[in-house]
């Protein structure tokens, strides 16, 4: 069994080597350990090996986990990668440092007011649906411009760039470009592309966030 400290390692490893085959800066992407499934237990040797960037796609899972985390480890910064509802707009404000998943105005709009309250500016991707399917969340690539105009501008969210999750069964680095060209168009310099299957490809096309789970943990079970 290969621990998770080593994968985590590799991983590293693997991002500095793709920076330097795609002439990226070294230090430019950033990698997100995404350690949704495993418990604290499991994710605490990640932590002691000196990782501080996590994803987590639940809410309340990461409610469960990371408070106690926060307590042992300094400078902890969790993302929110995963769907999210209105109605859990404010646990996600308090316990997440930045949010990928912002997909419509709804969402915008309760963010923005939590934000206010607990003083607690969080910067957003805006989730795009770059394969435009049907059972996947984010906006669909021709309303971008306008939904992003409409978080900025409108709405008042501190965006800072864009995520995607390609088809599963396509070629990743057609989805990585268009969301590159959408960012560019927008004036959005952060990307958030690329999972264990793909990122060294999301690096190629300006990837500056990975997120990157089981090539870290190990499988999950199905969750
Ligand atoms: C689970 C998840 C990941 C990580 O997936 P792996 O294939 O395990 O690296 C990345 N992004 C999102 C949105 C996820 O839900």
């Amino acid at each position: 069994m290969t621990s998770a400290e080593n994968c985590l390692y590799e991983v590293q490893a693997e991002i500095r080597a793709a920076e330097a085959e795609f002439a990226r800066p070294n230090g430019s992407v950033r990698l997100i350990a995404v350690s949704k499934t495993f418990a604290a237990d499991q994710i605490r040797p990640v932590l002691e090996a000196g990782q501080r960037v996590f994803g987590e796609n639940r809410v309340q899972e990461a409610m469960g986990k990371w408070p106690g985390l926060r307590n042992e480890f300094d400078d902890i910064e969790l993302h929110l990668i995963g769907p999210l509802q209105s109605n859990k707009a404010k646990e996600a404000v308090a316990t997440f440092d930045a949010i990928h998943s912002v997909d419509r105005p709804k969402i915008a709009r309760a963010l923005k007011a939590e934000m206010e309250k607990q003083s607690r500016p969080l910067p957003c991707f805006i989730q795009v649906n770059t394969g435009e399917e049907q059972q996947k969340a984010g906006i669909l690539p021709a309303d971008v411009d306008g939904f992003v105009a409409e978080c900025r501008d409108g709405v008042g969210l501190n965006i800072i760039g864009l995520m995607c999750i390609p088809p599963i069964d396509e070629a990743p680095g057609e989805h990585f470009a268009l969301l590159q060209k959408i960012a560019e168009r927008n004036g959005l310099d952060q990307l958030s592309m690329g999972m264990s299957s793909d990122y060294p490809v999301a690096v190629g096309f300006g990837a500056t966030h990975v997120r990157v789970g089981s090539a870290i943990f190990g499988v999950r079970d199905k969750a």
